[in-house]
């Protein structure tokens, strides 16, 4: 079946104002995200913030579900957080770890993920070890496999960086740590929304994600994923009255469902706008925005090939909707600035988002066009032909 383009864009409200290439900072949300914010907002204002809240309990609640749904998980494997940053660091930091124990992870790695793996090794004597890249870019699974001892805590990698086309092979690192019984934690903020994902098929233990990039959600949601049985052995480094109950004067007992990572006081115009967000883009089919994204990228690296001092950067023998390069001589912020005189948004992945990544590669930083499924061919063609003409 066509994908319905035109569509898509009726129901998209920016698609009038911008040429919005910066789907992986953050989407343009459809109509119905934006109505159900606005209106919970509205709500809030008129009859108080918790009344409102009770009287929307049914679509705060249908957000774990819709997770659910997306990566098929249960529903209280889900927990709602603010950003996927934190919900990364609240299964990340639950973790203990002793001297000598191991981290392995990727080049790739997002810069708070491995900010974090920094603080935690200074911390507790834990060590990082990268796994290095194969000929295509994405992790070498060989290296990998190689690396697996007993003293391998965690393998924790980046899906899809935030610099790059690259889509690492997670299930097939989701084997390695199935069959060397180690945890895994996926950084899946990049690909939920963008394409199928499944943590059975992934095979990780954990995953966060977060809801105002492919997912087209309000800013400041976010989400985790963590296998039940993990759940009450992964003690959250934070904790307050929604986490855990007062049992007694001195005592507390955390709830066994992966809401023990969340706190009491949250988004709820967010948390509702997030569950709209994914259901909606189940309705689209995430097979179906996938093979759209990735023929859009694959038209715009394309043709971005064939500008003069054009250098498509990405790497990976998969790649999906982000679509990264760079301008002979041409700053990268400079490109941005002079593309949003005509209203054409895109972002600069600098070397401090995946320092690991950009410092071999020699770089100090990349233009990054995200496009996702309510983009047109035609906005691809209308950008090249800016870019052509500026540059
Ligand atoms: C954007 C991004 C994050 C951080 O997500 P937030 O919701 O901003 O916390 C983490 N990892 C990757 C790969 C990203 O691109």
């Amino acid at each position: 079946m066509a994908f319905d383009l035109s569509r898509a864009r009726r129901e998209t409200p920016g698609c009038e104002n911008v040429l919005h290439f910066n789907n992986a900072g953050a989407a343009l949300m459809p109509h119905c995200v934006l109505d159900a914010v606005v209106n919970h907002l509205n709500l809030e204002a008129q009859i108080g913030g918790y009344e409102a809240a009770a009287r929307a309990q049914e679509s705060v609640e249908r957000v774990y579900a819709a997770a659910a749904q997306l990566i098929g998980c249960e529903a209280d494997e889900i927990a709602i957080i603010e950003n996927a940053t934190r919900a990364w660091d609240m299964a990340f930091y639950a973790i203990p770890f002793k001297p000598g124990d191991r981290i392995l992870t990727a080049i790739s790695e997002y810069a708070s993920n491995y900010i974090a793996f920094l603080q935690v090794a200074q911390r507790t004597g834990a060590i990082i070890d990268v796994i290095p890249n194969d000929a295509s870019g994405q992790v070498s699974l060989e290296a990998l496999q190689n690396s697996i001892d007993d003293r391998v805590k965690l393998i924790a990698v980046t899906h899809v960086p935030t610099n790059g086309g690259l889509v690492n092979p997670a299930a097939a690192v989701g084997k390695i740590a199935r069959d060397a019984g180690v945890l895994y934690l996926l950084d899946a903020c990049q690909s939920v929304g963008q394409m199928p994902i499944d943590v059975n098929v992934i095979g990780c233990d954990m995953l966060s994600a977060t809801g105002r990039k492919y997912l087209r959600g309000p800013r400041g949601t976010g989400f985790l994923y963590v296998r039940r049985p993990l759940i009450e052995q992964l003690e959250p480094p934070f904790l307050d009255l929604h986490a855990a109950d007062w049992v007694a004067v001195n005592q507390y007992q955390i709830r066994s469902d992966a809401r023990r990572f969340e706190t009491w006081e949250t988004n709820y115009a967010g948390k509702i706008g997030l569950g709209v967000a994914i259901d909606y883009a189940r309705q689209w089919e995430l097979t179906a925005i996938y093979a759209r994204i990735t023929a859009l990228a694959r038209q715009l690296r394309d043709q971005l090939m064939t500008l003069p001092n054009v250098v498509v950067q990405d790497l990976g023998e998969e790649q999906c909707g982000i679509v990264t390069f760079t301008v002979a001589d041409k700053p990268s912020e400079q490109i941005k600035h002079t593309l949003s005189l005509s209203d054409i948004n895109v972002s600069v992945s600098s070397l401090l988002y995946a320092r690991l990544d950009m410092e071999v590669r020699g770089n100090l930083d990349f233009v990054r066009a995200s496009v996702h499924y309510y983009n047109s061919e035609a906005e691809v063609d209308q950008f090249c032909r800016t870019l052509a003409s500026i540059f």
